[in-house]
């Protein structure tokens, strides 16, 4: 059975999933069970599946299509290329006869196979597939501004690039509904502080740390969001709450139907993630796996000694050749990104950022995420409730 006792390295366990006291935020209760196991089961409660489900998304659906009358989209499905977006987007069109537009967001590190992924699956489900494909020079600089920002997460303004576009393309196509993919069950939650953001701290890191000028990017700021919930009242439905897309049966469907390739592990679809995981890992000593592998042993998809399996074996992005062909595409050096690596370690906490705003109007961040209009566990993320 499970211990309270890491046996390698003396540290506090979850006695349920795999998280011990290196995540950031943990806490446990006094069956030594974690706040993150904690805060899966009121997700469970929020969140069910099966027939009880299927009905709410249907109900939903009902709603987009009541909108959607008189324009060519009923909601949009932001698509990556990997297995929860393409699944989603089968889901939207098929099971609940939405007509989604498909909108994917290019940084320059999209995978061959996730593109090849989303152009088979959107011309057999004859979905429009719209791709927005940032500046490179500009991608890549913001990247490395982060980098040199020494924050634990890369992607914050990749992230911050996908929301803006998901709700541009909305504005757009007067489209009131965005449809999520991200799945507390097979996913998980990441701590707030390996991979906070906002609107102010992205700013900071691009003004502090960025060397060139960056002229195509645009930031996701707190006014941008009250003109889309509110003046286009825009809704971010994290439909995959309400169905079972979990286990290797999704990926045999989307193989079988669409030829669908897997992108080689997970967030693949999108190769920057290589050295997102890297950087992590030599920097933080954040093995980002511990998320998504909790997640599952937590909903039963793998057990105990299978997950932590998973966590003793090398991981694919633990591979300095691949990181460094990385650097090399990024413009990094070998000697500027060791010395990053032995800079001190910073978090959001360290720049300007909105977290003192947000903790202020919690009760109306609740309420905006329990109605979908912002992510569904947004809440659950930015205030431990547990
Ligand atoms: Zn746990």
């Amino acid at each position: 059975m499970s211990s309270q006792r890491d046996d390698h390295e003396n540290r506090i366990c979850c006695t349920r999933c795999l998280m011990d006291d290196r995540v950031a935020g943990i806490s446990f209760d006094a069956q030594g069970v974690c706040s993150h196991c904690r805060i899966h089961d009121h997700l469970e409660k929020l969140f069910p599946l099966g027939a009880t489900g299927k009905q709410i998304l249907l109900d939903m659906a009902k709603g987009m299509q009541k909108d959607g009358r008189g324009k060519a989209y009923d909601c949009i499905v932001g698509l990556s290329g990997g297995r929860d977006t393409s699944y989603c987007l089968y889901y939207a069109k098929e099971v609940l006869g939405l007509r989604p537009l498909a909108v994917h967001f290019d940084n320059g590190w999209t995978s061959d196979i996730a593109r090849g992924n989303m152009q088979r699956i959107c011309e057999r489900l004859e979905v429009d597939l719209q791709v927005i494909t940032m500046d490179w020079e500009d991608s890549k600089e913001l990247t490395n501004a982060t980098m040199r920002a020494c924050v634990p997460y890369l992607d914050l303004t990749n992230d911050i690039g996908i929301a803006r576009t998901l709700y541009d393309m909305a504005c757009k196509h007067k489209i009131r509904y965005i449809l999520l993919s991200h799945s507390f069950r097979e996913e998980g939650i990441t701590p707030l502080l390996w991979n906070y953001m906002d609107g102010r701290f992205t700013r900071a890191i691009i003004r502090r740390f960025a060397r060139k000028k960056i002229t195509h990017f645009k930031n996701a700021d707190l006014h941008d969001f009250l003109y889309w919930i509110l003046f286009k009242r825009i809704k971010v439905v994290n439909v995959t709450n309400y169905y079972d897309d979990m286990g290797d049966s999704v990926e045999t469907m989307l193989t079988e139907r669409f030829g669908w390739e897997e992108p080689g592990g997970h967030h693949m679809d999108n190769e920057l993630f290589i050295l997102i995981y890297y950087y992590a890992l030599k920097k933080f000593n954040i093995d980002w796996r511990i998320v998504e592998v909790s997640a599952k042993v937590r909903a039963g998809t793998l057990t105990r000694e299978e997950g932590l399996a998973i966590m003793d074996s090398i991981a694919y992005f633990d591979n300095k050749e691949l990181a460094s062909r990385a650097l090399q595409k990024q413009g990094v050096s070998e000697e500027e990104f060791e010395e990053i690596l032995k800079k001190p370690n910073k978090y959001f906490t360290d720049y300007p950022n909105y977290y003192s705003w947000i903790k202020i109007f919690r009760p109306v961040f609740k309420l905006l995420c329990r109605t979908h209009i912002l992510p569904a566990h947004a809440y659950e993320k930015y205030f431990k409730v547990f």
